[in-house]
């Protein structure tokens, strides 16, 4: 990004917006014969997450990470495992809640970054697809919305191809009361 002549200026919004940031992370395990599903786009792989849900750890990653920044508890809070409601729900039904619990609370998203620790498939070909959803859910543009991905050079359990993990933050603009 360029410096703007602006940039010396207090931004018009800072006094009537503050920024908070949030962090979200999920592992799941992976296990043969169960659907591999990513911000709601389902990628060909024999393996998928174990889970309540659909197992959408990147999803649930952005889930946490919004919730984070608005201080408005945790998807553990707001969707149980213990629930029936919520058992094989798409995760795509998380983000849309999330983003109406944020909007409730005053909170408008800035900017989401996500990345994805995953042994195989590689996912390059999938991200524009999985960011376009994510967008869509949480009523963004896509330039909003980061999604990269990282294998685990073979160590640890993602490594191993024995989980997938997500790491998420995200950047919130709260209006002032
Ligand atoms: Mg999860």
């Amino acid at each position: 990004m360029s410096p703007s002549r602006d940039a010396q200026k207090p931004a018009a919004s800072s006094s009537q917006f503050r920024l908070r940031a949030g962090i979200g992370n999920d592992l799941h395990r992976l296990v043969t014969g169960r659907k591999l599903i990513l911000g709601g786009v389902r990628i060909p792989f024999e393996k998928g997450p174990v889970g309540h849900s659909d197992g959408d750890v990147l999803a649930h990653a952005v889930c946490d990470a919004l919730l984070g920044a608005a201080a408005l508890g945790d998807i553990g809070r707001h969707f149980p495992n213990t629930s029936a409601r919520w058992k094989n729900a798409p995760s795509l039904l998380f983000l849309r809640r999330v983003r109406q619990l944020l909007a409730a609370a005053g909170c408008t998203i800035v900017n989401i970054d996500v990345t994805v620790g995953l042994e195989r498939p590689k996912l390059a070909s999938h991200i524009p697809r999985i960011t376009r959803r994510v967008a869509v859910a949480l009523g963004l543009k896509p330039d909003q919305v980061s999604v990269k991905a990282k294998s685990g050079e073979g160590l640890d359990a993602v490594g191993r191809g024995e989980a997938i993990r997500a790491d998420a933050v995200a950047l919130i603009q709260v209006r002032r009361p």
